[in-house]
């Protein structure tokens, strides 16, 4: 098992009370607003990935 994306607040109501739902991998229950939901990985974007540090200075 890999649930390696795993939400700490709904996206609905702030709620933490999120457990892991039966509708398949990625998917997950609110427990205080009874939403259920899909975590999904689109790709990577277009710009790239930085170059150095974020703060680092040049
Ligand atoms: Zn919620």
């Amino acid at each position: 098992m890999s649930e390696r994306a795993a939400p700490f607040y709904c996206p609905y109501c702030g709620d933490e009370d999120l457990r892991p739902s039966e509708q398949g991998h990625g998917a997950w229950e609110c427990g205080a607003c009874n939403r259920a939901f899909r975590l999904s990985f689109l790709g990577l974007l277009a710009r790239g990935v930085a170059k150095g540090a974020p703060n680092e200075r040049t």
